[in-house]
């Protein structure tokens, strides 16, 4: 159940680039994104810096989307 690319609050893909090893060379999404701390610590301990959580789960996907709109313009 431990899968480093599964989101542990959902078990949906969480798209972690670094978890693959295709594309374990570019930054995650993660990365260009602020999760919140209290969403970090809503899980439990032991799931914390084992796997990342899913782009919905971080409540970031406003912020992809944003990234993605700069981006084409
Ligand atoms: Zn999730």
């Amino acid at each position: 159940m431990n899968n480093p690319q599964s989101c542990p609050a959902c078990g949906a893909s969480n798209r972690c680039s670094l978890a693959d090893p295709r594309t374990a060379a570019q930054a995650c999404w993660c990365y260009s994104v602020s999760i919140a701390p209290e969403v970090i610590e809503a899980l439990p301990g032991e799931q914390r810096n084992k796997a990342c959580l899913c782009p919905a789960c971080a409540q970031v996907l406003e912020q992809l989307q944003a990234a993605n709109n700069v981006s084409a313009g």
